[in-house]
This record gives structure tokens, C-alpha cells and sequence, in this order.
């Protein structure tokens, strides 16, 4: 086996994976990070997901930092309109961009930090000492790579490394651990938008989150809708559509006539299992074909629409969560909690898809337009494993919470808090659960991140 030494390692190349690297490699630190495919993004780019949502309190952009630079060059090659209104009605902007873009610009972002990427390499061991995290192994086809570090993130969005190295998870809802339901996002291109925004304005009944007024509809260049609900209802009926759901939702990305569809739903399988895995893959892609056909023969401007790609995989929305030091809870994030060592905000809501497919179970809880809640360091720890941060998805938090704190932009902000926590430990002695906050809080604040007046 070969070896190699780095001050952090990140593994897991999505949102948070990519910032909290290129938060760290900026400091200085020699920063390895491992990705088992061969590009970055996560989601954003292997699971075919967008727009980004939200930046926005109300009006106020509460997620900035490297998540914001990452937007304004996106913005300066035409590969994102930046953040719009959002058409649904469901929260306060969404930020369209061009997956292919997003991978380039995220390539360069750690080239130019320095960030040592290596791609096709899968987490699949740790080796711990007296505690803590010494080494990991990656293996990529039949090459196996031990990689030492003083430092080591986990943004696998699972909890893999947490898992390997010891340190407390859960899965799932308490009452029956169950998992949101997994979505194979299409991306679907040569569609009419004039059409579908005629439509909209003519059947505003389709659309009962717009409650009657389409007017927002005409304040944004591109499209985000759910709706079509009698549409669906019709289809299901005819059983064109098998799965469960109640409406149908689609976004506009940065490029004209091409929308990603989340609407496919798969239920009841365990995303951490690898045959239940699987399973969701092929059911994902019959959800596919089906959704396809409807959207073709029922729905407004897709008659002549093709698909371009359901992505690397399938989507997970929510799996393992690190038991850390602080459990962010659901009365945490519908009060707004501002916490003392707060290292990341975000307004976004709680949005359970319902986990058995019986609308009952979907659940929704808005913050007032303007308020928005932080993130406190100590759920991007668990006091048993000293020198190991998770970040994105994955970090502590009640499964409701995180239905709110799961989407990309403060999965990024998580990420780039990561990165800046880990560069500081590995200059210290390792320890990211002694780490001085103010020390902390400087170094975002230095990096351009959005954190709230002390309290
Ligand atoms: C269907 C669906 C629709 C969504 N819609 C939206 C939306 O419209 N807007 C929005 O903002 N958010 C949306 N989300 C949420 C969002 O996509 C994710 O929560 C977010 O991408 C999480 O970022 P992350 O970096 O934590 O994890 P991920 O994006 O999952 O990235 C994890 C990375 O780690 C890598 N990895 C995993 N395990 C290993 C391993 N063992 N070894 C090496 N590499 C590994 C993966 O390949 C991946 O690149 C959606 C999610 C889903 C599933």
C-alpha cells in the first residue's frame, strides 16, 4: 500500500466537501481531498439537483463566504443568472447555474488554493490511535492509498468516515427510522417556457402554492414550479404514474429550455444499504421513463422536450446524521436560534418529503420572511473522535432539522466553517473540540462569511 502525509484530509469532493478544502488549503494547510468520482459537485453535479436554494433570508443574503465567490464567478462566465425570486413561492430566492460549469469552476477554485484532488477514490478504512484518527485508506481500482493527517473532514454526506472512526450516528425519523424518500432528478431539455408560463397564468388551480396570484410568475428569468397538481392527479389515475406524489416540480437552470424535474419519489429503501442502493437506482430510472412519457403527453410545453441525463446516481436526501456534541433541533430552527459559536446561517425550511409516500407524512414548517437560524460548531463534532470534523448533510441534527439545514447553499457554508475549524486544529494540536471560537469566528469573518453580531 502506498502512503502519503497531508495536515487535513477532506473526503467527499459535494459542496461542503470542495469549500471546506478550499477554506483550509487558503490557510496554508496541505489539504488532500479524496472524491470517489471524477469531478466535484456531489449532488449538485452527480445527482443532477438545482437551483441552489436559499442564499436569502427575505431579503437579506445570509449564506456568503465561499459559496457566495463561488456564484459571482459562476456569474461572470454566464453560467448562472445569480439568485432570483423564487417562481414556487416556497422560499425566498433560488440560484440557477450550469452543472458543467459548476464542475470546472469548482476544479479551479482548488487548483488555485492549492488543494491536492484525488478523484476516482473511494474512503475504506481509518486507522485510529489512542482515539483518534491517524490515517485513512482510499482504494481506487487496485490501488490502495494510506493517507496520513492531523486533521480529517468527513463530507461524504453519509457519515462514512464518522461511522469507520467510531464516532456516534443515527439514521432516519426516531419513531421508525425511515429516511426521506430517495429522487432520480431528470434533467430535461428543448422545453417551451413561454408555453408553460401561458399555462400557469390560464390554470392557476394547478398551482396551489401561488395561491391564486401567478403573478410572480413574471418577476423571474427562470422558471421554478410545482404544481400541474391535476395533471398528475389525472395520470396517476390512468396509472401512467406508479409513485406516490402530489405535484410536479421542475427548475429552470442558467440555460434557456432546460429544466431538472424532482419529482420522481422512492420509497422505503435504505440509502446506506448497498442492495437497497441499487434497487432505488432501477427504481429510479423506471420513475424516469415513466415521468418522461407523462411529461411529454400531459404537461404544458414539454411535448417536444428530450432527456438529457438522471445523473451518476441516484439522489439521497438524508441518511446517517453524526450524534455530536450539540443536536440541532427543529424548535432551534423555527425560532431562529442565534447560537453563541454559530458558524453557519440559513433560512431555508423544514421540508420532509413524506418518507412512506403518504402525503400525510410530507411536512413543512416556514421561517418568518427575514429571520433565519445558525448552526453551532459543536454539531460538526462529537466529543469521541478528537481530531474529526463532518460537515454537509451528515452534521448533528434531529431529523427534522435537518430537512432544513440539508440543501446546498448552507451545506457549502457548513463546508467552508469546516475547512476554516480544521486548518486552525491542524496548526494547534489536532483537537477541533477545543478549538477557541473567537479564533474561529475571525477566520470566517476574514473569509467572507456571513455570521451573526455576537451574542
Ligand atoms: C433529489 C434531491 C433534490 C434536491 N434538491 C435540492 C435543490 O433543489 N436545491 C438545493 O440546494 N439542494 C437540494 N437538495 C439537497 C442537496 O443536494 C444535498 O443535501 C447537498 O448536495 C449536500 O451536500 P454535501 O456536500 O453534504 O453532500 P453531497 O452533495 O452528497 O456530496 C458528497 C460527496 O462525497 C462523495 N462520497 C460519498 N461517499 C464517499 C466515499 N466513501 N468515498 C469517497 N467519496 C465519497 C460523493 O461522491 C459526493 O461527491 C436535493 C437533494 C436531493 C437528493
Amino acid at each position: 500500500m502506498n502512503s502519503l502525509n497531508a495536515d487535513i484530509v477532506v473526503i467527499g469532493g459535494g459542496i461542503s466537501g470542495t469549500l471546506a478544502a478550499v477554506a483550509a488549503a487558503r490557510t496554508g494547510q496541505q489539504v488532500l481531498l479524496a472524491e470517489r468520482y471524477g469531478f466535484l459537485g456531489g449532488m449538485l453535479t452527480a445527482g443532477g439537483v438545482g437551483p441552489m436554494m436559499t442564499f436569502h433570508a427575505g431579503d437579506r443574503q445570509v449564506v456568503r463566504g465561499l459559496n457566495g465567490e463561488l456564484i459571482e464567478r459562476l456569474q461572470r462566465h454566464h453560467a448562472s443568472p445569480g439568485h432570483l425570486v423564487d417562481t414556487t413561492g416556497y422560499t425566498f430566492s433560488v440560484t440557477p447555474f450550469d452543472a458543467e460549469a459548476m464542475k470546472l469552476e469548482l476544479d479551479r477554485m482548488c487548483r488555485e488554493a492549492a488543494v491536492r484532488v484525488l478523484f476516482h477514490s473511494q474512503l475504506t478504512g481509518c486507522v485510529m490511535e489512542d482515539g483518534v484518527v491517524t490515517a485513512v485508506r482510499l482504494q481506487s481500482g487496485v490501488h490502495q492509498l494510506e493517507v496520513r493527517a492531523r486533521v480529517f473532514v468527513d463530507a461524504t454526506g453519509n457519515a462514512d468516515l464518522a461511522v469507520l472512526a467510531g464516532a456516534p450516528t443515527v439514521k432516519g425519523r426516531p419513531e421508525d427510522g425511515r429516511c426521506q424518500p430517495m429522487t432520480m432528478n431528470l434533467k430535461v431539455y428543448n422545453v417551451d417556457i413561454p408555453a408553460v408560463r401561458a399555462y400557469i397564468h390560464a390554470h392557476p388551480e394547478e398551482f396551489p402554492r401561488l395561491k391564486g396570484d401567478t403573478s410572480i410568475i413574471d418577476r423571474a428569468p427562470r422558471l421554478s414550479i410545482g404544481g400541474f397538481v391535476e395533471t398528475l392527479r389525472q395520470a396517476r389515475e390512468a396509472g401512467e404514474i406508479t409513485f406516490p406524489r402530489e405535484d410536479v416540480l421542475f427548475f429552470e437552470t442558467a440555460n434557456p429550455g432546460e429544466v431538472i424535474v424532482n419529482t420522481s419519489r422512492i420509497v422505503d429503501l435504505d440509502p446506506t444499504d448497498p442492495f437497497a442502493l441499487s434497487q432505488a437506482e432501477m427504481a429510479g430510472r423506471e420513475q424516469v421513463d415513466q415521468l418522461m412519457a407523462f411529461l411529454r403527453k400531459r404537461v404544458a410545453g414539454f411535448s417536444a422536450a428530450r432527456l438529457a441525463f438522471s445523473g451518476p446516481q441516484v439522489g439521497i436526501r438524508s441518511s446517517r446524521q453524526l450524534r455530536g456534541a450539540y443536536v440541532l433541533r427543529a424548535e432551534d430552527v423555527l425560532g431562529a436560534i442565534k447560537f453563541p459559536d454559530a458558524v453557519a446561517c440559513n433560512a431555508y425550511p423544514i421540508d420532509i418529503h413524506s418518507p412512506t409516500g403518504n402525503p400525510a407524512e410530507s411536512r413543512h414548517g416556514h421561517l418568518h420572511p427575514g429571520e433565519y437560524y445558525t448552526i453551532p460548531y459543536r454539531s460538526l463534532y462529537a466529543p469521541e473522535v478528537k481530531n474529526l470534523l463532518v460537515t454537509g448533510r451528515a452534521i448533528s441534527g434531529e431529523f427534522a432539522a435537518q430537512a432544513a439545514f440539508r440543501t446546498t447553499p448552507c451545506a457549502g457554508a457548513l463546508g467552508h466553517a469546516a475547512g476554516a475549524a480544521a486548518a486552525l486544529a491542524a496548526k494547534r494540536d489536532g483537537n477541533v473540540t477545543t478549538l477557541p471560537y473567537p479564533e474561529l469566528r475571525n477566520l470566517l469573518l476574514q473569509q467572507a462569511a456571513f455570521l451573526p453580531d455576537q451574542v
